[in-house]
């Protein structure tokens, strides 16, 4: 079954107003936490997440490693699409 993350919990942990530069801290239902970061598209002003950290709280729910892996790269446009909904575009 593929993976379908949900967060329940988003908090911005930093904004740089100079450079558009933000920070979410996620955390999603099966005890997740990632670390989302955005910049903001210069023509637009939209926000586009540019990277997603998971932390190391929790193994990965996906590969089940309790170490770095990639594979919350794939999620990472529905994750910051939802965290944008929960905390807005600071
Ligand atoms: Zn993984």
């Amino acid at each position: 079954m593929a993976y379908q993350p949900k967060v329940m919990k988003a908090e911005i942990v930093s904004n740089n107003t100079k450079n558009g530069l933000f920070e979410v801290l996620v955390h999603l239902k099966d005890r997740t936490s990632c670390r989302l970061t955005y910049g903001k598209d210069t023509a637009t002003g939209t926000a586009v997440a540019s990277h997603i950290n998971r932390l190391l709280y929790e193994p990965c729910p996906i590969c089940r490693k309790d170490f770095l892996c990639n594979c919350m790269n794939k999620y990472k446009e529905d994750i910051s699409q939802q965290a944008l909904e929960l905390v807005g575009t600071p």
